[in-house]
């Protein structure tokens, strides 16, 4: 299968150029200007962009949470990604508490395998950090699940105490992983919670108020200066607020190998959806959604590099019978918003369209970017050589997020009405048009499970920076 995609402007995170592509079976294989070859398909793309597939490295199909699950599964997740112009996810197994790593990516796994519709790779969730399992992490990162997530917050569920992190992060010196951390006081998180529960605040508006901004920015910091001590490098997921951009921007000023994350939710949406009775219900996740003027600030910390790329955090539960859960006690509202399928455009129509990032900006930080933070040396590029992950995207489309319209499982929109400016006219994902013109082609199991490459922080890694060239024999 020869594909060429025609008269297109291909956007990177370096360049903008205007070229032909040209893909035969699951690679790029050529790039030029009027391309004259024959092909099996020819993709018209005058006037649109081609981009890199999108890569959304924080999403939770099928993730058990407080009694029930997220309902997306790797079929319907990954098709809903599809539709966005997403064409590989990094989803997040859970070790079961007190057992192993081996048995929560064992189960994802098999959540994920010929399920899904693109590619996609694991981190692994650390429910409980015990010492044995420090030589576990070695052979995970060698199986190409590089990195653990650990949590300050959620007490008896998540929580990890300074030295399980401490010594994870160490671990991660010699192995070349990377931690993930979920920085949040929780134990102070949860004793304002009850107090406001106690002074009957019980509607979802309690969740975004106990949660303040100081407890993730503490965390943020005790995190990094246990990262410092160690030697490692850090990543921060969903950032939320300015107190740990604050943080994270002291560390990188210092020159620590500092990352983070934040989310479309913390761009788009503040406290007063969090409000609205019972209906904030559809907006709670952790962090919370905060005040105004936060998000000010990580579009500052998006143009100034300090923070690095967007995830999604994708995490749906229906409004009916699962947020609902938390009715009368907001503690009980399963966690976690919607959005693996609404982020590109979001990012486009919020950051481009508005002036604020550059068209390569955009891909850098939807693409480019978690490539290379998550290892993953053949996406991210249009480029003669890589996966042909390849998205011809209308950057002048306007069209309208809804729940009707929307492909994701689950029975609301955060952006509910919310007119976009960008859209994905054809996706394909490693060679495959998988949508085209809002017409799905796609099918469970194209998707591969991705074995990510380590980060280049390793002991063996700087031995072997540090030692002389080898002396040529004879
Ligand atoms: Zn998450």
């Amino acid at each position: 299968m020869r594909a060429l995609i025609k008269g297109g402007t291909i956007v990177n995170a370096d360049a903008m150029t205007r070229a032909d592509v040209l893909i035969e079976g699951e690679e790029i294989v050529l790039i030029g200007l009027d391309l004259d070859v024959e092909a099996d398909e020819v993709i018209d793309a005058a006037s649109k962009w081609v981009i890199p597939g999108g890569i959304d490295g924080h999403t939770h199909m099928e993730l058990p949470f407080g009694g029930t699950f997220a309902k997306d599964t790797f079929e319907t997740g990954t098709r809903a990604a599809a539709f966005g112009g997403t064409t590989t996810i990094i989803d997040f197994a859970v070790q079961p508490r007190g057992g192993t790593f081996r048995q929560g990516l064992d189960a994802w796994h098999e959540k994920a395998d010929g399920k899904s519709c693109i590619d996609y790779g694991f981190h692994m969730i650390v429910s409980d950090m015990r010492d044995e399992l420090l030589l576990e992490m070695d052979r995970l990162v060698e199986e190409g699940v590089t990195d653990f997530k650990l949590f300050t917050a959620y007490p008896g569920v998540f929580l990890s105490d300074d030295a399980a992190i401490f010594k994870a992060l160490q671990r991660t010196t010699k192995n070349g992983g990377l931690i993930l951390m979920h920085a949040e006081n929780g134990v102070a998180i949860d004793a304002v919670a009850s107090q406001m529960v106690d002074s009957g605040v019980t509607d979802p508006i309690g969740h975004g108020l106990a949660r303040y901004p100081v407890f993730e920015g503490e965390a943020t910091n005790r995190v990094i200066r246990l990262a410092k001590a160690a030697g490692a490098p850090v990543y921060f997921v969903h950032l939320s607020s300015k107190d740990a951009l604050d943080e994270v921007r002291r560390a990188r000023d210092e020159g620590l190998p500092v990352f983070a994350e934040t989310c479309p939710q913390y761009l788009f949406l503040t406290l007063d959806d969090l409000g609205n009775g019972f209906e904030g219900a559809k907006f709670v996740c952790s962090p919370p959604l905060r005040a105004d003027g936060h998000q000010q600030e990580l579009w500052k910390g998006l143009i100034a590099d300090d923070l690095q790329l967007i995830g999604t955090d994708h995490c749906p539960f229906d409004f009916h019978g699962q947020k609902e859960m938390g009715r009368g006690d907001f503690r009980k509202i399963p966690n976690g918003v919607p959005g693996v399928e609404e982020r590109v455009d979001l990012m486009h129509d919020g950051g481009v369209v508005t002036g604020r990032i550059t068209p390569s900006r955009f891909v850098e930080l939807v693409s480019t970017a978690p490539a290379r933070m998550f290892g993953l040396p053949r996406k991210g590029s249009v480029a003669v050589g890589m996966d042909a992950d390849v998205v011809v995207y209308d950057p002048n489309r306007k069209h309208v997020l809804s729940a009707s319209t929307h492909h994701m499982d689950v029975d609301y929109s955060c952006y509910e009405g919310r007119t976009v400016q960008g859209g994905s006219d054809v996706v394909i994902s490693r060679g495959l048009v998988v949508v085209k013109d809002g017409a799905w082609l796609g099918h469970a199991g194209h998707g591969k499970f991705l074995r990510r490459e380590p980060r280049g922080f390793s002991e063996a890694t700087r031995a072997k920076l540090a030692a002389p060239a080898p002396t040529p024999v004879g």
